[in-house]
């Protein structure tokens, strides 16, 4: 049976009733037949059936053993540095998810966690960085928003030999394209708030672990910590993931149909998709994932601040706004905007330039997308051309 259909049928019918939609749950507690004899549920911190229905469909899609699901992506996050102590030390990717960077260096390393970030393309750099302190492997791949590609199999092993945890927060490829714990990694975080939920209109975190007691320490830290996953926005991830294949199909032939359309415009300077063959990680990433996703960033040649606002503001179907992952095109400008948290030399340092306009590519026909951007690269050159006869 292909994974599609798989996944279809994985969503239970509703034993009691026969509703084939999930039943929203909307309880805070379950009633006891005598004190400690209940159906499975207590009380709704612990565990609601909705948010369980999510559960053990993410554990599945990611191919691993436990899911867990928190009330936003930067909570799954919070809830894996929780496994740390005080001297433990994390390896992470250098173009980082601003928020991870900030909840990272604000908020962790006053107790005592460091981390040390480096260019995870090449595994020599985290060979050089491991220390015996280094107790987790961060990784994004594709990173944000330079869409560079680490191996997960080379980064896994090494992660084994010096007995830390290797996690691979897989929120640009999702589970249809890539499965880190089948390629050796022990957890997978989600920012469900993107492809998953996938309509731009919720906000939530998934971990899956391959291991059955690691599983169960962060789900011990989800009802310890609190930060849980409502039952109506874990019914509406369910319901983005039920379109999940057919829109990571979509999103991926448009995203590669404009990454060539912007290749050969004359104002763009470099585009970074890996799905491209000047891509220099095309072939890892061809190995680890059956698609390159719709997420493509690109530079400009004029490189400043002043020409990469002056593009995403001007867009019509390409919307001005943080976040991916939806049906609609979103244009963002990280130096401003995701990134900005991080300090500019550093940000700078990998890779964001100050031109790095992101795209994240919705699901309109990718004709009215090339469109959209050819217009306003016109309406750009036109505007450049009327101030400098103007000077
Ligand atoms: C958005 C995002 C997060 C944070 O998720 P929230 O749901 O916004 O808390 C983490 N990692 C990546 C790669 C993201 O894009």
């Amino acid at each position: 049976m292909s994974t599609a259909t798989e996944l279809i049928h994985s969503i239970p019918v509703d034993p009691l009733t026969g509703a084939i939609s999930v039943p929203i749950y909307q309880t805070s507690t379950f009633v006891q037949e005598a004190p400690g004899v209940n159906k499975g549920y207590d009380y709704a911190r612990t565990g609601n059936p909705t948010r369980a229905t999510l559960e053990q469909l993410i554990a599945q899609l990611e191919k691993g053993t436990v899911g867990v699901a928190f009330s936003s992506g930067l909570a799954a996050i919070d809830a894996i540095v929780k496994l740390l102590k005080t001297g433990d030390e994390i390896l992470a990717v250098d173009d980082i998810y601003g928020g991870a960077f900030r909840l990272f260096t604000q908020v962790y390393e006053k107790f005592g966690i460091k981390v040390t970030y480096v260019d995870c393309s090449d595994v020599n750099n985290l060979v050089d960085a491991i220390t015996p302190n280094t107790k987790l492997i961060w990784l994004e791949t594709p990173t944000n928003p330079t869409l560079k590609i680490a191996d997960i199999e080379a980064i896994a092993s090494l992660a084994k030999t010096h007995h830390c945890l290797l996690c691979v927060d897989n929120t640009f490829a999702s589970p249809v394209l890539q499965q880190p714990l089948a390629l050796g990694a022990d957890i997978v975080i989600h920012s469900a708030t993107k492809y998953l939920g996938g309509h731009s209109d919720l906000i939530a975190g998934l971990v899956v672990t391959k291991d059955a007691d690691l599983g169960a320490r962060i789900k011990y830290l989800q009802n310890a910590c609190g930060a849980i996953l409502a039952p109506f926005d874990s019914w509406l991830v369910i319901r983005g993931i039920e379109t999940l294949h057919l829109r990571i199909r979509q999103h991926c032939n448009s995203a590669l149909r404009i990454a060539r359309y912007l290749t050969q415009h004359p104002a763009v300077d470099k585009v970074f998709y890996p799905g491209l063959p000047t891509h220099p990680n095309h072939e890892v990433a061809q190995k680890q994932s059956s698609g390159f996703g719709g997420i493509i960033s690109f530079t400009l040649k004029e490189d400043t601040e002043e020409a990469a606002v002056r593009l995403v503001t001007q867009t019509r179907l390409f919307k001005l706004a943080e976040s991916l992952g939806g049906i609609k095109s979103l244009v963002s400008h990280p130096a401003n905007m995701t990134h900005k948290s991080i300090p500019a030399a550093k940000r700078r340092a990998a890779g964001v330039q100050d031109s790095l306009i992101r795209l994240s590519i919705g699901l309109e026909e990718p004709e009215d997308l090339i469109n959209d951007l050819e217009q306003t690269f016109q309406l750009i050159s036109e505007q450049t051309q009327t101030s400098v006869s103007a000077a």
